[in-house]
């Protein structure tokens, strides 16, 4: 399938995406960000939508339809000079249940999930002294009998953490120096975060330049119950790769997306803007060889082939 058919296999998505979106203007972007606020209401018309849930399958209550269906939504959310950043996690994190959990699991979280009962949008990797190195996080989950894990540790970069109902966490269950591999020992739990907040999980907000309300999440001897466990024990590394996948993709759509976004913005711009007796926009298209009007054309040139990349995946 060709990139200009494969964008109008979603056209009618991207057409009610951008009316949904057409509903959130910039104003409301603008004070969310003043405030440092979470965009709950975008959150909340997306997932009675159905937006969020487009890769959960149909028996679960979502859509079922492929990752490239996801890619076009959220390109089309930055397109519109929307952000997606507050709720795109609960498209690929459900992928780590999804592919690995059992089929009580999924039939326990993935029909809330898909209803927008419950958030998925918290996923707990980072640590302070472990990032790319993430078999070095030092996160414990110590089985406590049969009756489940005791965590300790500390996250960081956690994003989403205080509006989400679950996480998807990655702790180590051997330490890595028994371990036979590096990438062995680590274990994904699903955190049922309403019942463990004040019971060993703690969240802090950390201020930063953009609003995309991270945290630092602490642990301190909270329970997960052995039936959170997803998977197999010691296998979650290559879990948490899968779902990392999906996440590099979808968030190359939103670039995507955010590129269209400035670049209307920009030309519109340039239309607009007169200095010397002149429009911006004669000056930068007679002004190709150098300056802005080479950068501007510059990016309108890459787009193209940077969608067809994220638009291959199925
Ligand atoms: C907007 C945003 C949202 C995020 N949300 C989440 C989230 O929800 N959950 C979560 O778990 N994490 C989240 N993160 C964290 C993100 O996944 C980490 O920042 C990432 O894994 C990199 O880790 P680090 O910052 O510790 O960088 P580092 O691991 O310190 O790496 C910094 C740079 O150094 C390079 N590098 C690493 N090791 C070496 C070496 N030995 N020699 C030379 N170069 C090296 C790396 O390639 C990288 O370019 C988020 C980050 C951002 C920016």
């Amino acid at each position: 399938m060709t990139a200009q058919e494969q964008q109008d296999e979603y056209a009618d998505i991207r057409d009610a995406v951008a009316k949904l979106c057409a509903q959130f203007p910039g104003e409301y972007w603008r004070k969310l960000d003043r405030e440092m606020a979470y965009p709950s209401a975008f959150v909340d018309a997306l997932t009675q939508a159905g937006y969020l849930s487009v890769l959960i399958p149909e028996e679960y209550g979502g859509a079922g339809l492929k990752l490239s269906a996801a890619a076009a939504i959220l390109e089309e959310i930055q397109r519109a000079g929307c952000n997606g950043g507050g709720c795109h996690a609960q498209m690929y994190t459900m992928g780590t249940l999804l592919r690995h959990g059992s089929d009580e699991q999924k039939a326990k979280w993935l029909p809330k999930i898909a209803s927008g009962e419950l958030r998925l949008q918290a996923f707990g990797v980072t640590e302070p002294t472990s990032g790319t190195d993430t078999s070095s996080l030092k996160t414990f989950a110590r089985r406590d009998g049969h009756d489940g894990y005791i965590v300790n540790g500390q996250k960081i970069w956690t994003s989403r953490a205080e509006y989400s109902d679950l996480m998807i966490l990655l702790a180590r269950t051997t330490p890595k120096e028994q371990a036979a591999k590096r990438t062995d020992g680590l274990s994904v739990f699903i955190v049922d975060m309403k019942a463990a907040k004040g019971n060993g999980l703690s969240i802090s907000p950390i201020r930063t330049m953009m609003n995309h309300s991270t945290t630092e999440v602490f642990f301190t001897d909270m329970k997960v119950p052995a039936e959170n466990l997803i998977g197999e024990e010691g296998k979650g590394f290559r879990y948490i790769l899968s779902g990392m996948n999906a996440e590099r993709i979808l968030i190359a759509s939103e670039c995507v997306g955010d590129a269209k976004w400035f670049i209307a913005k920009a030309s519109a711009y340039a239309k607009e803007r007169a200095r010397f007796s002149h429009l911006f926009s004669p000056i930068m298209l007679g002004a190709m060889a150098d300056g802005d009007g080479r950068f501007l054309l510059t990016l309108v040139e890459e787009i193209e082939p940077r969608r067809r990349i994220v638009g291959r995946t199925e």
